[in-house]
């Protein structure tokens, strides 16, 4: 990540002037931004290969479901996963909520599903509405008393405790950047045959998770937040027990055969992919994974390892500013808090300096509870972002905070 200054090149956007400032983009957390191969790539199939897939048996429609598959065997190998295994999906929500909805059908009564108390609410309310169908059991891994993270211990015991039958983490936290112990936690849930399922909107791009290693049953994640377009998303999930779950929706492209009388549904993936895709998106975000391949993955560690330890430094010894979540084990997102200053009014004068920062309770109304507060400014960084960057947002932040003051 040497190149860093060429490899911005390639991000359109980053050259930007906002509020006649140069844009500093600190909000990749909420999606990140897009290389120019990503525009070019919709710009082209729509230019020149617009049609639509699996139909037509013209040169279009065979180069479009060509392009369109090469797409999924890309994702499936950068997961080190099988083709078979990835479903397209608008994004991590629509992905939770298929599962939700599939894994709904078999719970009784008093079963238990678990939780972290880091959860977006994707990975909340889907599952309170299955408990509220099914009278299932949501429970909630708390954090522990500093108040940054969970605890494997805590975890092992509540599993030990409730046998839940299905585990729903999130890899890597958006409010507060924590990396979750998952792979422990799904290894140890084996023990109850407990069904996984990782949230991986977050750590797909920062962790480029593999499956085998992994092990966990399903691992969902949006394309918009790894360099991809939005609109879509991918639902991983091991053969054997993605192809056992019930259809989501129903029509077109996910059967093999229909009659008035009867249906008969396709195997996965495609009898979760009703109707007509995202089809320009898919190819686009193939150009995303192939942007990610030429990045070497140790660099980008490396590197936006020493931006957030840079970033968290400067924070740190600005009095007055508290820091929330697990800085050790953090995909470089920092969510901190001034005196009793409203987050949003830090948010909205660090915007007329072109700083894109993100303010509010990160769609996890429930972990901000029980950090007993109302909301963060939170800070997220991606291997585009520069050292000058977060010293010019440093600069720029002690100004606001002396305004507050
Ligand atoms: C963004 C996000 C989601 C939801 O993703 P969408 O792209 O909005 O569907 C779920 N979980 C986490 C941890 C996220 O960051």
């Amino acid at each position: 990540m040497c190149n860093i200054d060429i490899l911005r090149h390639d991000f359109p956007i980053l050259n930007k002037i906002v509020n006649d400032q140069p844009l500093i983009y600190l909000d990749s957390g909420a999606t990140s931004q897009k290389p120019q191969c990503v525009i070019d790539s919709l710009n082209h199939f729509y230019t020149n290969s617009n049609s639509n897939v699996h139909r037509g048996i013209h040169t279009l429609g065979d180069q479009a479901t060509t392009s369109y598959e090469n797409t999924r065997e890309k994702v499936a190998q950068f997961i080190n996963a099988v083709p078979k295994e990835i479903v397209w999906t608008k994004g991590a929500t629509e992905s939770l909520n298929i599962l939700a909805y599939g894994l709904s059908q078999s719970l009784k009564p008093r079963d238990i599903i678990l939780i972290s108390a880091l959860e977006h609410h994707a990975n909340i309310v889907p599952w309170q509405q299955v408990c509220a169908q099914t009278g299932a059991i949501l429970k909630v891994i708390p954090l522990d008393e500093t108040l940054q993270k969970i605890t494997l211990s805590e975890t092992f015991k509540l599993i030990d405790i409730y046998k839940p039958k299905i585990i729903s983490l999130s890899h890597a936290s958006n409010a507060l950047g924590n990396i979750q112990p998952v792979k422990e936690i799904i290894e140890y849930s084996k023990k109850y045959q407990s069904i996984t399922i990782i949230d991986g909107a977050q750590a797909f791009m920062h962790l480029r998770p593999d499956m085998k290693n992994l092990d966990c049953d399903f691992y969902v994640f949006s394309a918009h937040k790894a360099l991809g377009p939005t609109g879509l998303g991918c639902l991983y999930g091991k053969y054997e027990v993605l192809n056992t779950l019930p259809v989501y929706q129903t029509g077109g492209e996910m059967i093999k055969t229909v009659s008035f009388e009867e249906t008969i549904f396709s195997e996965a993936p495609s009898k979760f992919e009703a109707g007509t895709p995202n089809i320009a998106g898919v190819i686009a975000f193939g150009s995303a994974i192939d942007y990610l391949d030429k990045i070497n993955f140790n660099a980008q560690l490396i590197y936006e390892k020493a931006l957030f330890l840079s970033l968290r430094n400067q924070l740190e010894n600005i009095s007055g500013i508290k820091l929330y979540g697990d800085l050790d084990q953090n995909i470089g997102t920092i969510s901190f808090n001034y005196k009793n200053e409203h987050p949003f009014d830090i948010a909205t004068l660090l915007d007329q300096y072109g700083i894109a920062v993100r303010v509010g309770n990160h769609c996890t109304q429930p972990l901000m509870s029980s950090l007993n507060i109302e909301g963060t400014v939170r800070v997220s960084l991606a291997f585009y972002n520069t050292k000058t960057e977060i010293e010019v947002f440093i600069k720029h932040l002690k100004q606001c905070l002396s305004l507050l003051d």
